[in-house]
């Protein structure tokens, strides 16, 4: 099969391109590398069943032509992480619906499958947990920037669902919980990567508010998987899909955790949401997906470990910095080190 990922030089779009290679499919990314890296597939660039194309996701007619040569689209493109949300809505907002609708129309002219990424984000407020499917979306105020984001794919997914009920385009919609693993960068606000970069380098690990709100994290594998078995099945057409583990943490309880399986020396330092974000920042507690419409669709569930991926995570790290070249002497000694 041939499948365009866009995002696809992203944090979970390699991992994906990854899996789809060593199962013989072809895979065409495109990324505008605003937050995907060509570090990310600098391994996968000499597969001759792979092509990339560093391009925005709006260039239309570029778009088109690679809609029009897969066979699948997994769309992953999207302004993420609630830093650059908080630090830049108009790009949030821009990037998640014009990418989206460039897609779903491109994708309609021939009915090419699309599975479309959400996020856990769009249940907002809600303290329901586990989050079911059909739950009510509980988004705070416009004017609190961070709900831009959950409603920008929300509106994504409406009008995922709109091109399959009103113009038969099959599509998928998948809502992603915290996902975490090696490649993800802690640059736009991610909690696990920070973390693991503070206690290796012996800083304090930064827990935002009081540390009791909790997370659920879901190794890229689980991810990867879930998606594969999702666009493997009819079943999974015009359905909107929770794809998370189950496993949950408080923020507070993965710090000591971090700094315990990397047997850090660092200490825990809490800043106060206003600080870490920006004034009248909201956040949302609890966060737990409910997963049965995912196991009864694939037979699948996410398992993999807090402990293992926390592991992982710091080898990637740990490996990272062994690779990074040391700063040249003469550099050293211009700055006065
Ligand atoms: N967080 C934290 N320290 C950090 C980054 C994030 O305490 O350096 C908190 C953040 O406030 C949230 C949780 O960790 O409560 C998860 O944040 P992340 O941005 O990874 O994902 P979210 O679930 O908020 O989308």
């Amino acid at each position: 099969m041939r499948y365009l990922i866009t995002g696809g030089a992203g944090f979970i779009g390699s991992h994906l391109a990854e899996r789809l290679l060593l199962r013989g499919d072809h895979v065409v990314l495109l990324d505008n590398l605003s937050t995907g890296s060509v570090e990310n597939i600098r391994h996968l660039k000499s597969n001759d069943r792979m092509q990339h194309h560093f391009d925005n996701i709006e260039n239309r007619q570029l778009v088109a032509e690679l809609v029009d040569d897969a066979e699948v689209i997994v769309h992953l493109a999207a302004a993420v992480g609630v830093k650059l949300i908080v630090e830049s809505p108009v790009r949030t907002i821009e990037t998640n619906v014009n990418g989206t609708q460039m897609i779903l129309e491109a994708a309609c002219k021939k009915r090419k499958l699309v599975l479309t990424a959400s996020t856990s984000e769009v249940y907002g407020k809600n303290t329901n947990v586990p989050f079911h499917e059909d739950a009510d979306l509980v988004l705070g105020a416009t004017t609190k920037g961070r709900w831009s984001y959950a409603a920008s794919k929300a509106l994504d997914e409406f009008l995922a669902l709109s091109y399959w009920k009103e113009k038969k385009l099959p599509v998928i919609v998948v809502r992603l919980f915290n996902t975490v693993g090696p490649r993800q960068t802690g640059r736009y606000g991610m909690v696990l990567p920070n973390f693991v970069k503070s206690a290796l380098d012996r800083v304090p690990l930064q827990v935002y508010g009081n540390g009791k709100q909790s997370r659920c994290f879901c190794d890229v594998r689980d991810t990867v998987e879930s998606l594969l078995r999702l666009m493997d099945t009819d079943k999974s057409i015009g359905e909107v899909v929770n794809v998370g583990n189950t496993e949950e943490v408080s923020i507070e309880a993965l710090a000591q955790l971090v700094i315990q399986r990397t047997a850090s020396s660092s200490t825990i330092q809490y800043i106060p949401y206003d600080k870490a974000y920006e004034p009248g920042f909201e956040d949302m507690m609890r966060r737990v997906p409910c997963v049965d419409k995912l196991h009864s669709l694939t037979g699948f569930r996410p398992h993999t470990p807090l402990n293992e991926i926390i592991d992982r995570v710091s080898a990637f790290f740990r490996e990272k910095t062994v690779r990074r070249p040391a700063p040249p002497a003469t550099l050293a000694t211009s700055i006065g080190v």
